[in-house]
């Protein structure tokens, strides 16, 4: 079963509690809103995009 909802990427760092909406960004802050399900992919990784080139290279 999949939810739209979806939760403030930064919410630890901008509010004291998750920060949720239906929208794609955060209502409070304007970051990025994200699903609320465990996040496939760490935000603060900046080589995430890097990683995953590799991945599909090695394949
Ligand atoms: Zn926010």
């Amino acid at each position: 079963m999949k939810s739209d909802i979806r939760v403030c990427s930064v919410w630890e760092e901008t509010h004291e509690r998750p920060i949720y909406t239906l929208s794609t960004t955060c209502p409070e802050c304007g970051a990025d809103a994200v699903n609320s399900a465990p996040a496939p992919f760490d935000p603060t990784d900046q080589y995430g995009e890097y990683r995953r080139a590799l991945k599909r290279r090695s394949r």
